[in-house]
């Protein structure tokens, strides 16, 4: 169950927030989005992002890396960003992730309630449905790949085949 409601957002919306971040950065025509590097740009850009590289043992097993929604700040394990920096899909979709609750959450401003009954929400009003979601949107554009095969958008994008198959499946 999620600890937090936030206001809902479609896949549509949160699309146009990727796209509007690809044109900020000067990305919109890139296929390949170079997210360990943008770590230090959006420090640059954005006052009140910001992230740190921690030994492994610092995180649960089970975490890859997390973001403070109240301090804006990422916490990547060693481990996964060594392997996004070699250009592991999986590990480079984690920051992105990441990078997402940072956009929806922190940046945007969007409302964000305690889930204090704990109830079942809609996927909209799932922060974890929204970052996963802006993640994919981000690292593989709609539009730059509206032709391609899941194993092409693997290739091109930087991605796992898992992501590729469902940004394809997603994008219309
Ligand atoms: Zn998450």
């Amino acid at each position: 169950m999620p600890e937090y409601i936030v206001e809902p957002k479609s896949r549509k919306a949160l699309r146009q927030l990727a796209d509007m971040l690809r044109n900020k950065l000067g990305l919109s025509g890139e296929l390949w989005i170079p997210i360990v590097e943008l770590l230090d740009v959006l420090a640059e850009v954005f006052e009140d992002f910001s992230y740190e590289i921690v030994p492994d043992s610092d995180l649960s097993p089970g975490i890859h890396a997390e973001t403070d929604v109240h301090t804006g700040h990422i916490t990547i394990k060693e481990s996964v960003y060594e392997r996004a920096c070699d250009g592991e899909g999986r590990d480079r979709m984690t920051i992105a992730h990441e990078i997402g609750h940072y956009f929806t959450l922190c940046f945007c401003g969007f409302k964000l309630h305690r889930n204090f009954r704990r109830q079942k929400v809609k996927p909209f009003y799932d922060p974890e449905w929204q970052a996963k979601c802006f993640a994919g949107e981000f690292m593989v554009s709609s539009q730059l790949t509206s032709c391609m095969s899941p194993e092409e958008i693997a290739k091109f994008c930087g991605v796992s085949l898992d992501a590729a198959t469902y940004q394809a499946k997603h994008r219309n």
